[in-house]
């Protein structure tokens, strides 16, 4: 293992303990939830869900509890999208689905990412860094000269229990189980 891989690992670490580095612009997932699978998207800071609570209500427990899973990489608006059925309002279907949607939250598994385009802020710039299946991209140095780079490692790592085998060891052998 050169000393660039390893100076790489260490950065995409950093950036993985430090998860406010990362701001979501859109995503797509799978969630599968306990009446069934869903698609959940996410574009600016509009939610959607394929399931039929979201129909009338503007929101679901999927899309609490990706709000509640990924805090600290949305913004305030992303976080809060859907009230009045936010953690504000009370009605007795809206608690179960708080209920529900903290349940899903300590089960991350449960979502698998298919799309996302995102931002992290390094060292020194912000970069752009975008999901499409199995295929990652940044606008960094490093990924042009890599295929690979500290802002996808941190990606992978940050999302791992939310993506698959696949997707967690896209751009090997300069990725983690190789460095490990
Ligand atoms: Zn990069």
């Amino acid at each position: 293992m050169n000393s660039s891989l390893i100076s790489k690992v260490e950065k995409s670490r950093r950036y993985a303990d430090e998860p406010e580095r990362i701001r979501f612009q859109s995503f797509n997932v799978r969630f599968d939830g306990e009446n069934g699978e869903h698609t959940v998207s996410m574009a600016g800071a509009d939610f959607s869900d394929s399931s039929p609570s979201f129909q009338s209500q503007g929101t679901s427990s999927h899309i609490m509890a990706l709000q509640k899973i990924l805090a600290p990489m949305l913004t305030e608006e992303q976080q809060t999208s859907g009230a009045p059925f936010s953690f504000s309002a009370q009605s007795s279907s809206y608690v179960s689905k708080v209920e529900k949607a903290r349940m899903y939250a300590e089960e991350p598994q449960r979502v698998k990412f298919q799309t996302f385009a995102a931002t992290l802020r390094g060292s020194h710039d912000e970069h752009k860094v975008s999901m499409d299946g199995e295929d990652f991209s940044c606008d960094c140095h490093g990924f042009e000269a890599q295929g690979t780079c500290a802002h996808i490692m941190a990606m992978q790592r940050v999302l791992a229990d939310m993506l698959t085998e696949d997707q967690q060891t896209a751009g090997q052998p300069f990725s983690f189980s190789a460095a490990e």
